[in-house]
């Protein structure tokens, strides 16, 4: 399938040769690529998918760049997982958990650094760089380090350690800046200006969103070529939100799906809502916020996108709300104790709204629901240090073992797990 060739303004239709350019001349907006989905509607996409590879590149026609199978480390086509148990304590038959923590850099960033590495390499850069709350630097230094460029990722301040060890290991130029997220985001804009780097996310960006549509095709592939009835995303930038969305949609214009009816909920911490707090003021104006909350991973004090997730969520009949950091570590212990899964604290942020808009009655009992749940526990260790048990320590002796363990077995498990 050919790269696609062009771009287009999403607010001003003008159209741009493809290119490492990713803002309007005319009007400033979003630049996007364009498919010919009536060519693609009239292609075999179904069998083209899959029997395709087992990562995001099996939607290769749908995205905006070709896999380049010398860099690819397979992102994507992550576990959709029922959740019966957690499902039953939110009153739900058929929850699903969209399990992103599997990831080669352990979450959902891995499927759009993908893409905007293979754009990086085909507009030929030999550097790749990332304004990050965590995550994306995690991604990029790996990625660059699989794709052979130089990587230099900027972090704000604070950062858990998990996040900031993991993304060293590949020895990528680390920075640490002196600021909030939206302070690296502008240096990095800045910067972006002067030298000739791949910014996945500033000059790369119409590149690098479209890898979040991935996120909606599985999810459709994986209920056997259907759209869940709700969805629940974290919102960051906003970005992967309205781009699962986006994704479905397509889905429905190559053939695919018959139509897709899919509320989409939106999820942020309460200590960096602004998108949440427009959405609850029925503005569509987001005022920016200075970040206070544990899910650093989310923390844009100003969403890129946000404009765009108030229209998706309120045009789908979907609601954005926000949890408290207490909530948030509540969601996290929720998820890992009814299902086996162990998330970070943007996944405990999705748990946290999808159980509160359960308990509002925002889902019918037998509706398909799926929950994204982007990134893993091991990265964000701080959030549950203390709210878990020490260990039980004894001698190695069956009396200590009778005396200090055998009746913490024995005790029932909570209802939630019954
Ligand atoms: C970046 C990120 C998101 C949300 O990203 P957007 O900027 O809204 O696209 C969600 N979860 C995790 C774990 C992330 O790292
Ligand atoms: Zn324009």
């Amino acid at each position: 399938m050919a790269d696609p060739q062009q771009l287009r303004c999403r607010e001003c239709g003008a159209v741009y040769a493809a290119g490492p350019i990713y803002v309007c001349e005319k009007c400033f907006g979003p630049l996007e690529a364009i498919y010919d989905y009536e060519a693609l509607a009239r292609q075999p996409l179904r069998r083209v998918i899959e029997s395709g590879p087992p990562s995001i590149w099996r939607y290769e026609p749908l995205l905006p760049v070709n896999r380049v199978p010398e860099i690819d480390l397979s992102p994507g086509f992550t576990p959709l997982m029922r959740a019966a148990r957690l499902g039953r304590a939110l009153g739900l038959s058929s929850l699903y958990i969209k399990n992103d923590t599997m990831n080669p850099t352990w979450s959902f960033k891995d499927r759009v650094v993908a893409v905007a590495m293979a754009a990086a390499l085909r507009f030929e850069y030999e550097v790749a760089a990332c304004a990050s709350t965590g995550n994306l630097a995690n991604a990029v230094a790996a990625h660059a380090a699989r794709a052979g460029l130089r990587a230099c990722v900027f972090i704000p301040k604070g950062l858990e350690q998990g996040k900031i060890l993991a993304t060293a290991a590949y020895r990528p130029t680390l920075v640490e800046v002196e600021g909030t997220y939206d302070d690296v985001n502008r240096l990095c804009a800045e910067i972006a200006e002067e030298y000739r780097w791949a910014f996945v996310n500033v000059n790369l960006r119409p590149y690098y969103s479209e890898g979040g549509k991935t996120l909606g095709f599985e999810v459709a592939e994986q209920l056997g070529w259907r759209a869940p009835d709700h969805i629940v995303v974290p919102i960051a930038s906003g970005s992967l939100l309205v781009k699962i969305h986006k994704g479905l949609s397509e889905l429905v214009k190559v053939g695919l799906l018959d139509g897709v009816s899919t509320r989409v909920h939106g999820a942020q911490a309460a200590g960096c809502a602004p998108v949440a707090a427009a959405f609850a003021e029925h503005s569509e104006e987001i005022r920016p916020v200075k970040p206070n909350t544990i899910a650093r991973s989310l923390a844009i004090g100003t969403p890129a996108d946000g404009r765009y997730v108030l229209r998706v969520t309120r045009e789908t009949g979907g609601v954005i709300a926000a949890a408290t950091d207490e909530e948030i570590v509540a969601g996290i212990h929720l998820l890992a104790e009814t299902e086996g899964i162990f998330t970070e604290t943007a996944g405990g942020v999705t748990i946290a709204v999808l159980r509160a808009l359960a308990e509002r009655g925002t889902f019918g009992r037998d509706e398909v629901v799926v929950a994204y749940v982007t990134g893993q526990g091991l990265k964000t260790l701080e959030a549950v240090a203390s709210t878990v048990a020490a260990p039980v320590a004894i001698r190695p002796t069956l009396r200590d073992f009778e005396r200090h363990v055998l009746d913490l077995v024995a005790a029932p498990r909570d209802q939630v797990h019954a």
